[in-house]
């Protein structure tokens, strides 16, 4: 699919697209609309522009840096919108931003969930995660490898202060449809086996898989969260 399908749209012209497209997909896949969670992925957006979406309907935002998170903080329409962070997370930057989000998408090592644990409990709050994986097994991504996904869960059981709510992935770029669905069915059959296992503090609530190209085919494979930049904001300048 076309990542940004409407060019000339306004925003909340191509909200409404991606809102009709999603619960089209649902449908596809036996649910509701509102059983999909729809994520502004935020990066490059200034806050303005962020709490447009906001204005129009968007209740979950993503962002990627920690830099661009903690600058945007103060301005972003916090009453009305659930923050999460969805990049590459580096320890030492942990605790800038243990205050200020509800969800951290993109645990991917037990020194990440340490830390975590650690400057979540000087907080005194539990932080809700999820697990990426890195289910293509790309040496240039982040994320656990599938065949180890179930023994690092096991090692998250104990920490107090970090709860396991699903799983959130990044698969590899695919020319057609039919490619990003075979990753996206893997990783909807590691959720249900997960789910079915019972560990301890982990509950599999969310799977984060689907951007802008492929929300519509995530959906169909399982996705309850989707993160979509380009499709709503428009193509990023960087
Ligand atoms: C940028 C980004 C997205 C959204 O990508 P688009 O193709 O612009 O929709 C989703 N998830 C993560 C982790 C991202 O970094």
């Amino acid at each position: 699919m076309n990542q940004n399908p409407l060019p000339d749209a306004t925003l909340e012209e191509r909200l409404a697209y991606i809102r009709a497209r999603v619960a089209e997909a649902a449908a596809e896949s036996g649910r509701r609309p509102e059983d999909v969670t729809l994520l502004a992925a935020t990066k490059m957006q200034d806050a303005q522009t962020i709490n447009r979406a906001i204005a129009a309907g968007i209740t979950h935002i993503g962002e990627n840096r920690v830099q661009e998170l903690t600058a945007k903080y103060e301005d972003y329409d916090k009453d009305r919108c659930s923050i999460h962070f969805i990049g590459h997370l580096q320890q030492n930057k942990v605790k800038y931003i243990a205050d200020k989000v509800d969800m951290i998408q993109s645990v991917d090592s037990l020194p990440l969930a340490m830390e975590i644990e650690k400057q979540c409990a000087k907080l005194g709050r539990v932080m809700d995660v999820l697990v990426e994986v890195n289910v293509g097994q790309e040496a240039a991504k982040s994320g656990v490898y599938p065949e180890k996904l179930q023994n690092f869960l096991t090692e998250l059981a104990p920490f107090a202060h970090l709860h396991v709510r699903g799983l959130m992935s990044i698969p590899p770029v695919c020319q057609n449809p039919a490619d990003s669905r075979h990753y996206f069915g893997i990783l909807h059959q590691e959720f249900l086996d997960i789910m079915e296992k019972k560990i301890d503090n982990v509950h599999m609530d969310y799977l984060s898989m689907g951007m802008s190209a492929d929300f519509y085919d995530a959906i169909c494979c399982g996705a309850n969260l989707v993160r979509v930049g380009t499709a709503l904001f428009g193509a990023r300048n960087y």
